[in-house]
């Protein structure tokens, strides 16, 4: 029988068309004909793993259609030859430092001006999807006469999380071809698109299994696959009146997602549409100029520059994971989690406890997770399921790779758990801890082998949660560090590698910023304004509404620990809020903790006071003052680590690419000198780190 887990990883096999005995004529692209008389382009970018959309990339493209121009086929098939999917969008890299709006738009004309070439041609035209249709890869499909999906293929229009829209006509061709409201929600969001969705929607007009590819496109070509057409309503939602109305609407709604103030990409878009909506010609131009005064903005130079930095930490862990099976220890909020995620990740999974109930609540919530994410694939969730072993005996831990261990957070207990673990482990095999806060020095102490024992810190809830930090210490080897980083790069996590340190980094930096907003309770100011102030600031959710999503006592467990561990001056924890947490009014998960929490929301006060100009500065300076003392203490030594940790563990605005790099944009000297001020009026807290220095340097 074969292994489970390598069937799981087995490339897929595509049917790329005929195979050609001369030499390729292009870089990227293959073009060859089949018996039908159909041409199959196939783009294989050259020296990648997946397919983006440059500038060469479309010039070949550009040749290609030349040839097919003078010697016609029967009809056309675009496809990609990369088993992960389709094609990625534009290269991003491109845009960054960007700073000519003319320079781009020039360049979009040119790039247009090849795709409308390619919707001109008479023949049948058909993408064919498997994987991933993204940004300019789904405007390329869109471009094509008809589009077929191969089972398990999924589209979106990813843009506005780059403070971009889409560049390359995908405004109007989407909002022409389907319900133009449902298109415009699609790409205000970046939502991903399912091929069952994406059939309803009439984004794709057949999805196939990868054995039917072949007769589907010989169907197409014969004329016998009929594509979508917009139905006479939602081509009335187009109308003038109607789209004025929808646009208003849409302004209010985004504006509760991605406030106009820092993300202008999705109010560029619903300008686009409202004022050009219907006019093909009129919208791909001025879609051209919209989309090249965006790229030079600040918010998508930043937004972009987040993309990199989760292309960073991806590639921190590029090698490929070894790790097949993992037991992990403890079913609780955590352990019960990362078991489930790694085995819908295409791992074997033991799942130990002490008691029988965490484990078999771990794996109800396992499936119930697996239902949510599999968007409808029952085997897929089977398959998860089978792999994910409730394990009382810990009989998995002699045949596990690597074993973690999420018990609750006393170092007695984590050090007599691994006195039982170690002896069973098979030598080669890498033990880790979940701990967030115990340092790793105290915790292998005692370790037979403690070079092979590192830190996995997953945030909550593990399922949507990117970041990960990876702890070493003095005695880890350098070849666990980096297996263990492959490991999470393999759960499609980012591994962000952190010196063993009180809090590592998201918990440290987090911490002041949460105890502020407490001092600030303390000073009566309302939890509404403290929270809007933050939100200003570009945050997600504010400080209060955090501590209370997180989990009072977690938080209140963290403050004390940092308190012990640090010479650090911090506002104090005050009686209240412990007395909160001994009353069990823990936050969101007990129904009240700051705020009362009903259906998974914050109840707030409405007609908070506008923050006071200070409180912003209050709120964020001290966090990103922390941020400095990580790096001037070697917790990183990397500042896109810290800034990127921030961001992928903690939410902090992101359109500001991390606190460091803020910090840099604002001024260095200003910061400081803002921190000072700070300092003269509200104390020692607030005083500048060392880190500054070595920021300036
Ligand atoms: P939890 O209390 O929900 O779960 C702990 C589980 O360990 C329980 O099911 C318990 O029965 C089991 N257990 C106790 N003794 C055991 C033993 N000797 N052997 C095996 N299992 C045993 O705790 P949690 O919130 O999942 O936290 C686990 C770890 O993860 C802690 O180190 C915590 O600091 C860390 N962590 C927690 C969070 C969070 O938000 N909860 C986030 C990151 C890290």
């Amino acid at each position: 029988m074969s292994d489970p887990v390598l069937t799981f990883l087995a490339p897929r096999v595509l049917d790329l068309g005929p195979t050609s005995a001369t030499p390729p004529d292009y870089v990227h692209w293959r073009l060859t004909r089949d018996r039908e008389n159909v041409a199959w382009a196939v783009l294989d970018k050259a020296g990648v793993s997946a397919n983006t959309l440059s500038e060469d990339v479309l010039l070949e493209l550009d040749k290609i259609l030349d040839r097919l121009e003078v010697d016609r086929p029967r009809g056309l098939v675009i496809r990609s030859g990369k088993p992960a999917g389709f094609i990625a969008g534009a290269d991003v890299r491109q845009f960054v430092g960007a700073a000519d709006p003319q320079a781009i738009e020039t360049q979009m004309a040119k790039a247009h001006a090849i795709i409308d070439r390619l919707e001109r041609l008479t023949i049948p035209t058909v993408a064919v999807v498997h994987g991933y249709a993204l940004g300019g890869g789904l405007e390329i499909a869109l471009a094509c006469h008809l589009r077929i999906a191969v089972e398990g293929a999924s589209f979106g229009f990813p843009e506005v999380q780059l403070g971009l829209h889409p560049g390359l006509g995908g405004v109007a061709r989407f909002t022409n071809l389907i319900d133009p409201l449902q298109a415009m929600s699609f790409m205000l969001t970046g939502k991903t698109i399912h091929t069952a969705q994406a059939k309803a929607l009439g984004l794709v007009d057949v999805v196939v299994p990868e054995r039917h590819v072949r007769s589907a496109v010989a169907a197409a070509a014969r004329g016998e696959l009929r594509a979508h057409e917009p139905g006479f309503i939602d081509r009335l939602k187009e109308a003038g009146p109607a789209r004025r109305l929808a646009a208003a609407r849409m302004r209010q709604e985004a504006e509760g997602q991605a406030p106009s103030a820092h993300y202008p990409a999705p109010y560029a878009l619903i300008d686009l549409w409202e004022q050009y909506g219907g006019d093909d010609a009129a919208l791909k131009l001025a879609e051209q100029a919209s989309f090249a005064k965006l790229v030079v903005s600040e918010a998508a130079q930043n937004l972009i520059g987040v993309f990199l930095l989760r292309e960073k930490l991806r590639g921190l862990g590029s090698a490929e994971s070894q790790i097949k099976r993992v037991h992990v220890v403890g079913a609780g909020a955590m352990g019960g989690d990362i078991a489930a995620w790694c085995a819908w990740k295409g791992l074997q999974v033991t799942l130990g406890d002490v008691k029988a109930e965490p484990i078999a609540g771990a794996i109800k919530r396992a499936a119930e997770l697996y239902g949510k994410i599999s968007h409808g694939d029952r085997l897929a969730e089977r398959d998860a399921l089978d792999r994910l072993t409730p394990d009382l005996k810990g009989d998995g831990v002699r045949h596990a790779d690597l074993v973690i261990e999420a018990a609750p957070e006393k170092t007695d207990l984590k050090k007599s758990i691994y006195a039982g673990l170690e002896p069973q482990m098979k030598p080669s095999a890498i033990l880790a801890t979940n701990t967030s806060s115990i340092r790793l020095e105290m915790l292998s102490e005692g370790l037979a082998r403690p070079e092979r024992f590192v830190g996995l810190h997953f945030f909550n809830p593990v399922s949507r949660m990117q970041l990960v930090e990876v702890v070493s210490h003095e005695g880890l080897a350098g070849d666990v560090a980096d297996a263990a980083r492959a490991f999470v790069a393999g759960l499609e996590r980012l591994p962000a590698p952190v010196r063993s340190a009180p809090g590592f980094i998201v918990n440290r930096a987090l911490t002041p910023y949460l105890l502020e907003a407490v001092a600030m309770i303390e000073e009566g100011i309302a939890k509404e304004t403290i929270d809007q102030a933050a939100e200003d600031f570009g945050m997600p959710v504010g400080p209060i509404e955090l501590a209370d999503q997180v989990g009072l006592d977690i938080c209140l467990a963290v403050a004390d620990m940092l308190k012990r561990e640090l010479d650090w001056d911090m506002p104090e924890t005050p009686d209240w809020l412990r007395q909160k947490v001994e009353a069990g009014k823990l936050g969101r998960k007990s129904g009240e903790g700051l705020y009362v929490w009903r259906d998974g929301k914050a109840i707030k006060a409405g007609g908070a006071s506008d923050p006071d100009p200070d409180m912003g500065d209050r709120l964020v300076l001290p966090m990103i003052n922390t941020c400095a003392e990580l790096l001037a203490q070697g917790v990183s030594d990397d500042p896109d680590v810290i800034d990127a940790a921030m961001i992928f563990g903690a939410g902090f605005a992101p359109f500001r690419r991390g606190p460091l790099h803020y910090a840099k944009q604002r001024g260095l000297a200003q910061v400081r000198e803002r921190l000072e001020a700070l300092e003269v009026k509200f104390g020692r807290r607030f005083r500048p780190s060392d880190g500054w220095s070595r920021l300036e340097a």
